[in-house]
């Protein structure tokens, strides 16, 4: 059945591309009814960031994609991280030793150096290990067993590198794009196990997939390139390689180049899924949490951000994501991230939301303290027209607090004598009663103006005014009804005095 996993290094904070790679692999796993795997690849111990890895678990959680095995919630596979798993690299590395499939090499930082010298200076183009050197360096292909024995012994450092086999054809079949072949000559003798003892991400990966059973590796573009080697890897161990999906680049808005933090920065959008403050810099991004963004409402934008369901279908919850999805119908060309899309998103979702719900979320993450009745009353007559829960406090601040200014092209337009005796007649009017509905307030209103043949239209717009102090906004009627009569006559007083 199907196995498919995440895992993301502990390098920072989680990109929203990564979120992407997740959500596709959650989506997959939940379709087939199979099980979907956390798994943290920590085995760069010097690009290793404090606070990453709560900080990714966090962010799914928040997204909802939860794992079925992971570092959090255990399971048979386990441990789901590679710093905890260290001890088991070390006899597949060997292996492929005895095997003759990989060997030692004692090669110092400066020989290295001086290998890429030497190469530039002979004009390769990849200065590969094994581009013309392999023979020419300090490894155990060159070396007898005696002397390579002797330095083991003697604990001088080594890696071990992979053998890659000359001129050969490596072809495997992507989902995305079909039939992807690489002739080896581009590829190098990669390093498989450090000299720190630690596995290299090619050893680690290949290793943990094949032991943790994964079926399907569905990750992003930028690791299209490592894939030959996986496959290699795969056929030096004796092992079936799983089916693999590599998912199409996030582009800028304009299409043009990587969506990189830097650029979501410059576009003034969020890049993170959640608030990250950098050990090292320190410096805050803030993330599509705190900006004001649905998870639900994320989520959608993102499954169609390389992925399209095949109509014109745009609003999924999660079920319906989960039980459209297919790794087919996954587009070869990279997604042009367009933020403006994510505010749609996010606005359709809080129109769906009840009242009720976005007065708690108010109350929750910004901190207003309002009678929850009068401000689920609020919520409903904004939220047509917000693309944020804190749009109902700026644009919508005149339930709060009486206008204190006039918006001015209204009143050299819309002020006009009529209009204010109109006013005055209706304020008294409304003053006389408890409370209104919308409609009650309404039929005083029409009332007021049919005893002398007013219309509408030329009054409107003064008591929007004098209520809000703006020239636009969500239904009159009911912004008198939620007022209150008494504040809805001060304030029309107060604007004619
Ligand atoms: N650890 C890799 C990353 O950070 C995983 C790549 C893969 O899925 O193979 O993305």
């Amino acid at each position: 059945s199907v196995r498919v996993r995440f895992a993301p290094s502990p390098t920072g904070a989680l990109h929203i591309g990564g979120v992407r790679t997740a959500l596709y692999n959650y989506l997959f796993a939940k379709k087939s009814g199979g099980k979907f795997i956390i798994r943290i690849e920590d085995t760069d111990q010097n690009r290793y960031v404090e606070g990453a890895e709560d900080y990714i678990l966090t962010a799914l959680e928040w997204c909802g994609i939860r794992p079925d095995e992971g570092p959090q919630s255990g399971g048979n596979f386990g441990p789901y991280r590679q710093s905890d798993r260290k001890s088991l690299y070390k006899e597949y590395a060997d292996r492929l030793i005895a095997e003759g499939k990989a060997y030692y090499a004692f090669d110092t930082p400066e020989d290295l150096d001086e290998m890429r010298e030497r190469l530039k200076e002979a004009r390769m183009a990849n200065p590969q290990y094994n581009a013309i050197s392999r023979n020419q360096m300090k490894n155990s292909l060159t070396m007898s067993a005696e002397e390579v024995n002797q330095k083991l012994e003697s604990g001088e450092p080594y890696v071990i590198r992979f053998k890659m086999p000359k001129n050969d054809d490596v072809r495997f079949k992507d989902v995305v794009r079909d039939w992807v072949v690489v002739n080896t000559t581009t590829l190098d003798d990669k390093v498989l196990m450090k000299s720190d003892g630690m596995p290299t991400y090619h050893l680690a990966n290949i290793v943990d997939d094949h032991l943790m059973e994964i079926t399907h590796v569905i990750r992003g573009e930028e690791w299209l390139p490592s894939a030959p080697l996986h496959v290699l890897l795969y056929e030096a161990f004796g092992w079936e390689a799983p089916q693999f999906a590599h998912l199409p680049l996030l582009l800028k808005p304009d299409g043009n180049g990587k969506l990189s933090k830097r650029a979501a920065d410059q576009l003034g959008f969020p890049i993170f899924p959640l608030n990250w403050s950098d050990p090292v810099s320190g410096e805050l991004s803030k993330g599509f949490k705190e900006s004001g963004y649905l998870p639900e409402a994320c989520m959608n934008f993102l499954a169609l951000l390389g992925w399209n369901p095949g109509t014109e279908q745009e609003m999924f919850t999660m079920d319906q994501l989960i039980s459209e999805f297919s790794l087919e119908r996954i587009n070869k060309s990279g997604a042009k991230f367009d933020i403006e899309k994510a505010k749609w998103f996010n606005q359709q979702y809080l129109k769906n939301k009840s009242n009720e719900d976005l007065a708690q979320m108010l109350k929750e993450e910004n901190n207003v303290n309002v009678d929850m009745e009068l401000l689920s009353a609020i919520a409903g007559s904004m939220k047509e027209r917000i693309t944020f829960v804190s749009d109902i406090l700026e644009s919508g601040d005149f339930f709060f607090s009486a206008p204190t200014t006039y918006d001015e092209k209204t009143v050299n337009k819309k002020w006009t004598a009529e209009a204010v005796q109109k006013l005055a007649q209706f304020a008294n009017e409304i003053a006389k009663l408890q409370k209104v509905s919308p409609e009650e307030a309404k039929e005083k209103f029409v009332a007021v103006l049919a005893t002398d043949d007013t219309s509408l239209g030329k009054v409107m717009p003064a008591l929007r005014l004098a209520l809000t102090g703006a020239g636009g906004g969500p239904d009159l009627m009911e912004i008198i009804s939620i007022l209150g009569t008494a504040e809805a006559a001060n304030r029309i007083n107060k604007a004619i005095e």
